[in-house]
């Protein structure tokens, strides 16, 4: 059974991938320093607490266990935070990965799958976006995931790094099975503050700016289940050995926070309360994906195509929420 090393393991996307991939056979070992992360999310026995900013801790997890593989998830993504603190984003999710790739190499570990984002590309000068899109991030916190893009394929040429660098859209949606899902302390993003505001009804969510040019004037996003990309991870994983590079995650369908908005009213069958407000700094207008390269690299298809099952999996875990 291979050993896997989870680096932020604990966090969202991390902890389903987990799950993913222990049902598969692997064995995952996670890192976490759970700023971010829940303990509860971790369902392997498996589970370091240590901070990537920490290399002697990192190297006594290496030595511990025989780690075949690594997938690296630990990063901050608040856009707004890295504008304000972009110190604390390089450092984070640069430095920490620099020093993550310092030990994996010096414990022969040469295999990782790394956690980018369509933030990277920035303002869309086309969509759908393809993998050869300009990357002309707009943030500290899309630079930060660029840089290490840049890293992987230089350390690719130079020493033989196996590498597939994830780019995803917008995760969302929770396991079917109830027992993990997404819980971010702040929550910005819109499935769960459109669920919170249900199940609240006097927070009412925020519409980020109604003039957009979309067809009802608010922002279109490619939403993508977490589940389907955990499942992404698994495929990249056993694809290492072939191939090194870049790929989009979506489902390559746009919908709009209208749409999100009276989804959520069907699943739930409640009314949710909602206030316009101007438009929040750097969205563009549309953003999704193209997803051919996955399907030719990976052979990934997304099984969540439809919008409303994957907010119905957003609220059956809103509704009991463990963590
Ligand atoms: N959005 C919104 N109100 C909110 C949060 C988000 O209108 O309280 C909009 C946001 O402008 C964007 C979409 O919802 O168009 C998705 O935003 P989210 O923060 O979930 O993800 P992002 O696309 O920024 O990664």
């Amino acid at each position: 059974m291979k050993n896997i090393l989870i680096v932020g393991g604990a966090g969202y996307i991390g902890s389903h991938t987990v799950k993913q991939l222990s049902n598969s056979g692997y064995n995952c070992i996670v890192i976490d320093n759970l700023i971010y992360g829940h303990k509860e999310a971790v369902l392997t026995p498996y589970f370091e607490l240590a901070d990537l900013l920490d290399k002697d801790s990192l190297d006594r997890v290496f030595k511990k266990y025989q780690i075949d593989s690594v997938i690296h998830f630990a990063a901050f993504a608040y856009v707004g935070e890295s504008v304000q603190h972009p110190r604390k984003y390089y450092e984070n999710n640069v430095v920490g990965t620099l020093n993550l790739l310092d030990v994996m190499l010096k414990n022969n570990v040469e295999r990782i799958v790394f956690s980018s984002t369509c933030a990277t590309y920035g303002e869309p000068q086309y969509i759908p976006i393809d993998e050869s899109h300009p990357q002309e991030p707009i943030n500290p916190y899309g630079r930060s995931k660029l840089m290490v893009e840049e890293v992987l394929k230089d350390y690719h040429q130079a020493y033989g790094l196996k590498y597939i660098s994830l780019r995803y859209f917008n995760a969302a949606g929770c396991s079917k099975d109830k027992d993990i899902g997404e819980s971010h302390s702040p929550e910005t993003h819109l499935i769960p503050l459109v669920l919170q505001a249900i199940i609240n009804q006097d927070k009412p969510i925020k519409v980020f700016g109604t003039n957009y040019d979309t067809p009802d004037g608010t922002c279109i996003r490619d939403y993508i289940h977490v589940e389907d990309l955990a499942v992404a991870h698994q495929l990249a994983l056993e694809k290492l050995n072939q191939y090194s590079g870049c790929i989009n995650l979506g489902t390559g369908i746009g919908t709009s926070v209208k749409e999100i908005i009276a989804t959520a009213e069907l699943v739930s069958g409640q009314h949710c309360p909602v206030t316009f407000t101007e438009r929040r700094k750097g969205d563009p207008a549309k953003l999704y994906a193209t997803n051919n390269k996955a399907l030719e690299i990976l052979g990934w298809v997304p099984k969540y195509t439809r919008i409303e099952d994957i907010i119905q999996t957003a609220w059956d875990w809103i509704k009991n929420k463990r963590y």
